[in-house]
């Protein structure tokens, strides 16, 4: 080969040149070893960021590719942003609670949108009109160590490292909220952790004892965002786990209300509930806490109990099959995205003249139209799910029915509330004021 072609082939395919230019390098390095260990290091280190294609590539996630530290951190905020600018998530005058469970996922949507309220604070300082307000930002931690039976030392230690998280993500400074779990039944905790510890006793199914908590704990969320004036609750909810909540939400028979639970906006509750973090694996938020290092993205660890009955059986099978193949929990998700949403899958349109005219005009391109979503009136009392057209008619045919019992999904029906009648009041008893006053309402509408 002539230098002169050499020279046309470099420019047809750079980076293959550079990788065997780096191949010299390595071989330098690497004199002496065996063939065989060299030959199963080279692709590794052969190839370079496929965005850059600048430095040494540090993941290898699905099919994302190979990406740098840098790239594959801009590309995971990349993400983010575009979830939050499609669906207008955030408009300068929200104020966002950021629910912080201490684990990566959420630790990672606190430091994402504290990076873009970071930038929304020097557009604002440095404009002259300073027209456009800066969205505000709070933290909440919900301390459920009420039932996760956690030392009080581990968990003291975790909520003062929680502090001082959050106390780090300033300017603009945030306010945090530490609640306990169990403040849902009433304002005097000893008497809630009772409450809790009998309504968790009451039912007796493994799942449904989870999936309860699980209910119970977007009811604290949605009583602390309300309570200091919140519109928005940011979750953390990652691809990894709406996956494994398709398949358990199948399993279960919530066929009906699925798509409710997978879309990016969830306005059914009072404060609708936003998750930027939906087109982002498990897998890469975990590796992005891990490159930033424990300065930047500390996050608090705690040594829940497992999962039992149907959620951790499919989070260990939903796993399998991510190891079998990267894009597996995208795939479950994209599938299940396609299915119809419902009309509360998006922000409430804007009416608001301080929203500015380009996020209107965003939102109006890309939320829903009436005709593209499911609509639906009636919520089951304790999951807050959608209840089909079927449902409501097989409940209201039904003759012997509890006021809750009446109102409530299958699922629930099947796995939380007592089977036994006389247990039904002992029930009904401990669970709190909220759900209760759903159910009530729920059945005079009937
Ligand atoms: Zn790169
Ligand atoms: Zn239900």
């Amino acid at each position: 080969m002539t230098a002169a072609s050499l020279e046309a082939k470099k420019r047809e395919d750079p980076n293959k040149y550079r990788r065997r230019a780096g191949d010299d390098e390595l071989e330098v390095d690497c004199d002496g070893d065996s063939d065989e260990l060299f030959c199963d290091l080279l692709p590794h280190f052969s190839s370079l960021c496929v965005k850059c294609k600048v430095n040494e590539p540090v993941s290898g996630t699905s099919d994302d590719g190979r990406f740098c530290r840098e790239c594959f951190r801009r590309n995971l905020y990349g993400k983010f942003k575009l979830a939050v600018t499609s669906n207008a998530m955030i408009t300068p005058s929200d104020n966002l609670l950021v629910a912080f469970s201490s684990g990566s996922s959420s630790r990672v949507v606190l430091q994402f949108v504290h990076e873009m309220q970071q930038r929304a604070q020097k557009n604002f300082d440095a404009s002259k009109d300073r027209s456009l307000q800066v969205f505000g930002v709070g933290v909440t931690f919900i301390d459920e160590s009420a039932y996760h039976s956690v030392p009080s030392c581990e968990i003291d230690k975790a909520i003062e490292d929680i502090k001082s998280i959050v106390s780090n993500l300033a300017p603009p400074a945030k306010q945090l909220h530490v609640v306990l779990f169990e403040s849902v039944f009433s304002l005097d905790s000893l008497d809630g952790k009772e409450r809790l510890k009998t309504l968790e006793d009451s039912v007796s199914d493994a799942t449904g004892k989870e999936d309860l908590l699980l209910h119970l704990r977007m009811l604290a969320l949605q009583k602390v965002a309300s309570e200091n004036g919140y519109n928005r609750l940011v979750l953390g909810l990652c691809t990894s786990r709406i996956a494994c909540h398709v398949i358990t939400a199948t399993v279960k028979g919530q066929g009906y209300s699925l798509p409710a639970d997978v879309q990016y906006v969830d306005a059914r509750w009072e404060i609708p509930v936003v998750l930027p973090l939906r087109d982002c694996l498990a897998l890469e938020l975990n590796m992005l806490c891990h490159l930033d290092g424990s300065d930047l993205l500390l996050t608090v660890e705690f040594s829940n109990g497992p999962c039992s009955g149907i959620n951790g059986l499919v989070s260990s099978f939903v796993k399998l099959l991510q190891e079998e193949n990267p894009s597996r929990e995208c795939t479950i998700v994209r599938t299940a995205g396609k299915l119809t949403p419902f009309h509360f899958n998006r922000i409430p349109e804007f009416n608001d003249s301080n929203v500015p005219l380009a996020t209107r005009r965003r939102q109006k391109r890309f939320n829903l139209k009436p005709s593209e979503s499911i609509s639906s009136e009636s919520f089951c009392p304790l999951c807050f799910s959608p209840l089909s057209k079927s449902d409501l008619l097989s409940l209201s045919s039904c003759q012997n029915y509890d006021i809750l019992d009446a109102a409530c999904c299958s699922s629930c029906r099947f796995q939380i509330i007592p089977k036994d009648p006389s247990l039904m009041e002992h029930f009904l008893s401990v669970l709190p004021q909220p759900l209760l006053a759903r159910a009530k309402n729920h059945s005079s509408l009937r």
